[in-house]
């Protein structure tokens, strides 16, 4: 008999990854330490719980990530995806669930399953050696004991327990008539670069204007038991605003050190900066600009910013209760624990973010999980795919060193390696430029499931042999 591959936690991760495993010839046992001991945030004990919308986004798998994500998963036979396909309600282009129906899918599929055996308790500590494959799926809200365990195995600073999110934004929609690269004091990095950073100049009245809008604009709220404590290096910025119309521009949006080229003798009276995020450069993170304020107000507020007036958001700011790895350092790209290979890290605690972002992980883990033990290692997805750009992104695509820190992410056409725009259709007609965004989208989406075809087709059952 096969030995079992441990998951831990059933959620949308663990559920997927269990699934996936089981599919593939392998013994699963699933722990869940719902309803012994329940968390902040759920409800019942059912697998794949939505904890708070019902919404897998869109699901147009040729213009947008995440329904391209959709797409790469019911390919590879994804549970999650087959049971929100089942129980869908109404919702335009999105994909809409209704939560208990599809709870109760992915709880009745799994339980049924002759591979997957279900153990109700918590996990709480690290797994006992025995256990020679694991994965832990634990979430957002890992029990404390096996957080513990993993911060005493990992070090001080591989785990975070709040995200303090500043917005990222595509190159491709800065305006770099108005925006000017360069950093302050002219300073090389480590690479030698003297111009890293994408800045964003405001006279008096536009500051004096973006001031009062980020004072005036609506607040998310803490949830009780978020219990979120401001760091003083991740302050939001409105409550710099608040503490004085002059502090941010003393923080984060300081003028000094830098020189607008288009106008050189005038001084800027306050700059924003933004620094490259992924390894491919096409995303920026908007430098100390982490923001409570609600998501449609922070596009209005930030498209104030002069050089942003356009700007395209891959992810919008936050802070929030959120146990995350530092993936990029402690895992390997197979999404093994380097400290300890045997586990291995699937969800929203390896630092994606989202449902569907998180069950993607489980699908990943869980096939690589399986074709380890049927002796017929695999890779992770090809970097082209969607679910290969999610592994690139915790395993590597984030930018390290000074002042950078690893942040969760959803799916984005920015986390992909970027083609060419496209100006003519295959067949030779031009394309109006406002179309082409869209066109390279398409290209991209197509890309990525010609390159997930190979992938998807392992690891083979082990009755197929
Ligand atoms: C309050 C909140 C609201 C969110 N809202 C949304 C949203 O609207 N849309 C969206 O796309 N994403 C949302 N997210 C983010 C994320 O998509 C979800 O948290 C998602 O459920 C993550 O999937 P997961 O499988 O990684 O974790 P989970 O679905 O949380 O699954 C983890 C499971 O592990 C179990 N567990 C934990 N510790 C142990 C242990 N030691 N032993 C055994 N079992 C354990 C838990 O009981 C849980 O069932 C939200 C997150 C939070 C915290």
């Amino acid at each position: 008999m096969t030995k079992p591959v441990h998951v831990i936690g059933g959620g949308l991760a663990g559920s997927e990854a269990a699934w996936q495993i089981a599919s593939a010839g392998v013994p699963v046992v699933l722990h869940e330490m719902r309803p012994v001991r329940p968390t902040d945030a759920h409800h019942t004990d059912l697998f794949a719980e939505l904890v708070c919308s019902n919404s897998f986004r869109s699901d147009d798998w040729r213009y947008n990530a995440v329904g391209l994500l959709h797409a790469e998963m019911r390919r590879c036979d994804s549970l999650i995806m087959a049971c929100g396909d089942a129980h869908q309600v109404p919702a335009g282009g999105a994909l809409a669930v209704d939560r208990d129906g599809f709870a109760q899918a992915v709880t009745d599929r799994l339980s049924n399953h002759p591979l997957v055996t279900i153990q109700r308790e918590e996990v709480a500590g690290l797994p006992p050696v025995d256990w020679d494959s694991v994965i832990v799926a634990t979430g957002p809200l890992t029990s404390p004991a096996l957080a513990d365990a993993v911060l005493a195995l990992t070090g001080e600073d591989s785990l975070s327990f709040f995200d303090a999110i500043a917005p990222i934004v595509h190159l491709e929609s800065i305006d770099m008539d108005i925006a000017w690269r360069q950093s302050r004091y002219d300073k090389e990095g480590p690479g030698g670069d003297a111009a890293a950073y994408i800045n964003c100049p405001m006279d008096r009245d536009q500051y004096e204007a973006f001031i009062d809008a980020l004072l005036a604009g609506p607040k998310a709220e803490f949830k009780d038991w978020e219990n979120v404590p401001y760091f003083d290096g991740c302050l939001p910025i409105e409550v710099m605003a608040e503490r004085g119309r002059e502090t941010l521009r003393h923080g984060p949006m300081k003028p000094v050190g830098l020189t607008n080229p288009r106008n050189p003798t005038v001084k800027a009276h306050a700059i924003v900066q933004l620094r490259q995020d992924n390894a491919l450069g096409t995303l920026w993170n908007m430098v100390g600009f982490q923001t409570k304020l609600k998501h449609g107000a922070q596009t209005d507020v930030f498209r104030m910013i002069p050089g942003l007036q356009n700007a395209q958001f891959a992810r919008l700011g936050g802070l929030h209760r959120n146990t995350f790895l530092n993936s990029p350092r402690l895992l390997d790209g197979r999404l093994r624990l380097k400290a300890d290979p045997r586990l291995r890290f699937a969800g929203q605690v390896t630092g994606v973010e989202g449902y569907v972002e998180s069950a993607a992980m489980g699908l990943v883990t869980g096939r690589l999980a399986a074709a380890e033990r049927l002796g017929r290692p695999l890779d992770a997805p090809p970097p082209t795919t969607a679910l290969g750009a999610l592994v690139g992104h915790i395993t590597g695509g984030h930018l390290d060193g000074p002042g950078a820190r690893f942040q969760p992410m959803n799916i984005n056409y920015g986390l992909l390696p970027p083609m060419e725009t496209p100006r003519k259709t295959a067949d030779g007609a031009k394309i109006p430029m406002k179309e082409r965004g869209r066109a390279k989208k398409a290209l991209m989406s197509e890309r990525a499931l010609a390159d997930l075809e190979a992938w998807a087709a392992a690891p083979q059952p082990i009755a197929a042999e």
